[in-house]
């Protein structure tokens, strides 16, 4: 079955690349879909499930979406367009919302929080369903923007992980989309026709000061230096540790001696 357009066959490579790299899929896999609405997690079902009918291994897929709770959010539009295409969808409804305004302060972010609440809803309907791994449609631009910013702010060298096992060692995520830009799942899931649904809630798109600036330097740069986002996406699978300053990347020392070889320890003269 051919890719429908040069862009699919883009997507559809570069997913392939990291589920073979990080090993996410196996045979018989039953793998949850994180699905919001938004482009990003459109983008992901579409890509999972055109690699799916490809495949030699048989995985099935089911989207979940979470309804945080907020008025006016269109799950409806996902349960329908998921419905049209044969994607089986399952709908959570939560008070996420409540939740969140219990526990932020009126100066908080409130999406890193948002987030966890979500995540665990997730684990929550991979237990129920059965799924064997939770798939999120986070992509190489939130991989690039998490290096900066714990770069920038956090004091320390690390972007998402591709694909990672829950703290409890239940749940597998994995993030199929880390080398696809954001720029490619947006017009992906245009070219496909998926709705964008927006999340209705009152900090939609108002992202903190830290991760705006990241994304506005990034903008910048990749304007006046087209190539830069992949350069760094590059630069994350071409690691040398040792030219860095973190000791425990540093290799065993032979021995316990610390002299340098050919250099005679110091000699202390007898009184
Ligand atoms: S914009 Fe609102 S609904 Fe979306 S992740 Fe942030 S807090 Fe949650």
């Amino acid at each position: 079955m051919p890719y429908q357009s040069p862009l699919e066959t883009r997507i559809a490579r570069r997913t392939t690349q990291a589920i073979s790299d990080f090993e996410m899929l196996e045979d018989g896999d039953r793998v949850l879909v994180g699905l919001s609405g938004g482009k990003d997690s459109w983008a992901l079902m579409q890509i999972l499930d055109v690699l799916r009918r490809r495949a030699k291994i048989n995985f099935s897929l089911v989207a979940a979406n979470v309804d945080a709770g907020f008025e006016g959010y269109d799950h409806e539009l996902i349960t329908r367009t998921c419905d049209e295409r044969g994607w089986e969808c399952v709908v959570r409804h939560t008070t996420i919302n409540e939740t969140m305004e219990n526990l932020l302060d009126v100066d908080d972010t409130p999406c890193s929080l948002c987030g966890r609440l979500r995540r665990g809803v997730l684990y929550k309907m991979a237990g129920e369903i059965g799924a064997t791994k939770i798939a999120l449609g986070h992509h190489a631009d939130d991989c690039i923007e998490t290096l900066l910013l714990n770069l920038f702010f956090e004091g320390n060298l690390k972007a998402m992980p591709a694909k990672l096992t829950s703290d409890n060692g239940r749940h597998v995520v994995i993030r199929p989309l880390v080398y696809v830009l954001e720029s490619e799942a947006r017009a992906y899931a245009k070219e496909c026709g998926l709705p964008i649904v927006p999340c209705s809630c009152p900090a939609c798109g108002d992202l903190s000061l830290q991760r705006q600036r990241v994304k506005r330097l990034l903008f910048d740069l990749e304007r006046e230096h087209p190539g830069v986002k992949n350069s760094m996406l590059s630069a994350l699978k071409n690691v040398t540790g040792s030219h860095l300053l973190d000791v425990r990347l540093l290799p065993k020392p032979q021995g316990s001696r610390l002299e340098a070889p050919g250099v005679e320890p110091a000699r202390v003269d007898e009184p």
